[in-house]
């Protein structure tokens, strides 16, 4: 008996770490590039559009799976990477650009917000932060439902992700939360853990989050209903 307490006091911190990830890391205020828990896509066989993108490795590991079973089935067909980890102050550069478009017309915080959250995130609420999603080849729904190329890529990555660990958030017929997007698919094992504990945090201590969120219109929206709704409503296939 001795023998089996002194053992789990021993493997007792490395579960609970396990299992809390840190704050800064599931609201993106790190450095990627940095994390040697990262790797530089631009090191693997994956395609990309743009240089400089990262990944956790386990992820990389099952998308390079993923992309090689693609193109042995389909050739000429395009498999590209097109957006990977994106940190806070890069999704702040995308909320930015849009909130200066669109505030000056549509004279309302929440209704700006809204229209921006269609497809973008509020920087602290982006799934791209964790290091376990990406987008494949193009991030317009039309190319997945009107071109030949779109529509059996998206077919196989809906019969065939889910074998390598991915799912897809955004998928269809959700209540609320973002439109659909074929493109975004999420690697479930390591992304669900991060759905939950922030989760927990908006039902726990919503402070802990929203003190750290600075972004255009922050403080004129509704921030914790709108975290709530865009975090958390996502397909089940990723719980
Ligand atoms: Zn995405």
């Amino acid at each position: 008996m001795k023998k089996y307490s002194l053992l789990i006091l021993m493997v007792l911190p490395f579960i609970t770490m396990a299992n809390t990830i840190p704050l800064e890391k599931l609201i993106g205020q790190f450095n990627e590039k940095l994390d040697q828990e990262f790797v530089a896509l631009d090191n693997t066989v994956l395609p990309v559009n743009k240089s400089g993108m990262y990944l956790q490795k386990e992820p990389t590991e099952q998308l390079i799976k993923a992309y090689h079973d693609f193109k042995k089935q389909y050739p000429n067909n395009p498999f590209i990477i097109v957006s990977a980890t994106r940190n806070y102050n890069y999704q702040n550069g995308i909320w930015q650009r849009k909130w200066d478009t669109l505030f000056p017309k549509l004279k309302n915080e929440q209704d700006t917000a809204k229209d921006i959250l269609k497809y973008s995130s509020m920087p602290g609420s982006s799934r791209h932060h964790w290091g376990t999603d990406v987008d494949i080849t193009s991030v317009s729904s039309d190319y997945f439902r009107s071109t030949n190329q779109g529509k059996i890529l998206y077919q196989w990555l809906l019969e065939n992700m889910p074998k390598y660990g991915f799912c897809q958030p955004f998928s269809e017929g959700r209540e609320g939360g973002y439109n659909p997007e074929e493109w975004h698919w999420s690697y479930k094992p390591i992304a669900k853990n991060y759905l939950q504990q922030y989760k927990h945090i908006l039902q726990q201590d919503d402070k802990a989050i929203i003190s750290k969120l600075n972004f255009a219109g922050h403080n004129k929206i509704k921030l914790k209903a709108l975290l709530q709704e865009y975090v958390l409503d996502v397909s089940k296939d990723c719980y």
